[in-house]
């Protein structure tokens, strides 16, 4: 029982989603899949491929089909201001 339509799935690098049905198991190796990022791709189903990044077309589709808006993630590296470049001395008098 899933609750939502899409599987996930590596191929090409990334890890997709895709609203194909999918055999038990996952989506096998070489399996011609349908992304939600409007590719035709093939899966590749390795515990190595698992650990790819996400496509981020998909990941923002699958939030959409899923119905949950997407978080801001902390992703992004806040700039530190702690002195990154030195402030040029005025003259002191
Ligand atoms: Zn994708």
């Amino acid at each position: 029982m899933s609750v939502h339509p899409f599987h996930w799935t590596p191929a090409q690098g990334q890890r997709h989603a895709s609203l194909d049905t999918r055999p038990g198991g996952g989506y096998p190796t070489g399996m011609s899949v349908k992304t939600l990022c409007n590719q035709q791709l093939t899966a590749e189903n390795t515990d190595l491929a698992w650990l790819w990044l996400t496509c981020p077309d998909c990941d923002v589709e699958a939030h959409r089909l899923a119905g949950v808006p997407l978080i801001n993630e902390p992703a992004e590296p806040e700039r530190r201001s702690s002195g990154r470049h030195a402030r040029k001395r005025s003259s002191v008098p």
